[in-house]
């Protein structure tokens, strides 16, 4: 049985059940690299260039761990666009020869171009031609295809009742999970999924939310045509699918009555996420808005700190706006 490996970065969070649906249909066994350690972000700083963000050096350390390994293959694709008229960053189309200039010895890398801007053709010809290093039928390719699109729909589904894409992912694989949190705060939270979904990356936001008494409200719970309309308020489109997504996600949390306060996690280094992150600060005016930054290099501590007072803010807000509501009479 042929190997692919997969680093877990950058769009394993929203595309792992569709990437090893198809590999494994056409027989080939998927190896994942491990959650995200300190270790992983240490191998990647090391071996990524100064200038790319904290994701991309992250995912490298996942693509150096999967160098110890005896794989066939190494799937790096070329993500370019995932939708008409939009497109990734562009650092994304730049991580296959970037990883294959800063390491000596890899596997043969899957570099599929997935490109759907302008039409569904060339993509469905490079998918091809992926599926014919596993198999030479064009019927199980395609078979193969269309189960990994349910697949990834479903895995979405689970994400929409308000789990991470890393919680889905792993209820998706089989894996029991409790969905239940106390709260009696509500925060809506932004971010790219491999950053805010990854744990270490994040510092596990998320979790800390939920422990402090948060439900915590994330983007794929949104209905996408709803994210879009609001996004379509903006006098110019955002061609940027992410940047689209967190203006249109921010535009509807802030008219959710539920929601007390919107946190934003971008990523130093991030040249969309700075000017996203400013567009949606400007424009929020019905709710409290903080934006986090975080690098390499963030501390537990500040960002426990940042997240306390956040919530303590929210609480008392919440508390002046009963209190404002007392009749005079008690
Ligand atoms: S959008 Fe930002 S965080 Fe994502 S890959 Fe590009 S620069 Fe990095």
């Amino acid at each position: 049985m042929k190997t692919v490996g997969m680093p877990r970065g950058l769009f394993y969070y929203y595309y792992y059940p569709w990437y090893k649906t198809f590999f494994n249909d056409l027989g080939a066994r998927v190896i994942l690299s491990s959650p995200t350690t300190r270790i992983t972000i240490d191998q990647g700083i090391n071996k990524a260039v100064d200038e790319t963000c904290f994701p991309i050096k992250v995912y490298f350390g996942h693509v150096q761990e999967l160098c110890q390994y005896d794989l066939d293959y190494l799937f790096v694709p070329r993500i370019v666009s995932i939708e008409a008229r939009s497109y990734i960053c562009p650092k994304f189309m730049g991580v296959p020869d970037m990883i294959r200039a800063s390491f000596s010895s890899l596997p043969p890398l899957i570099d599929i171009t997935i490109d759907l801007s302008r039409s569904q053709r060339s993509f469905k010809e490079e998918l091809y031609k992926t599926g014919q290093l596993f198999s030479k039928s064009r019927r199980r390719i395609k078979a193969a295809e269309e189960h990994s699109s349910q697949e990834l729909k479903y895995c979405q589904t689970i994400a929409a009742q308000g789990y991470t894409m890393a919680e889905a992912i792993d209820i998706w694989e089989g894996q029991e999970l409790t969905s239940t949190w106390d709260s009696d705060l509500c925060i809506g939270v932004l971010g790219h999924g491999y950053s805010l979904y990854d744990q270490t990356i994040s510092l596990d936001i998320i979790g800390r939310l939920r422990k402090m008494g948060c439900r915590v409200v994330l983007p794929e719970v949104l209905p996408g045509e709803r994210v879009e309309n609001e996004a379509a308020t903006m006098p110019k489109r955002i061609f940027w699918t992410l940047g689209r997504k967190m203006v249109g996600s921010a535009f509807s949390m802030e008219k959710m009555p539920e929601i007390d306060g919107i946190i934003y996690v971008a990523c130093f280094g991030c040249g969309p996420d700075s000017f996203i992150g400013e567009i949606i600060e400007r424009k929020l005016k019905g709710k409290p808005y903080m934006m986090l930054v975080i690098d390499e290099h963030t501390g537990e501590g500040g960002l426990v700190t940042r997240l306390e007072a956040f919530c303590d803010m929210l609480r008392r807000r919440r508390r002046q706006k009963i209190e404002d509501n007392l009749p005079a009479y008690g």
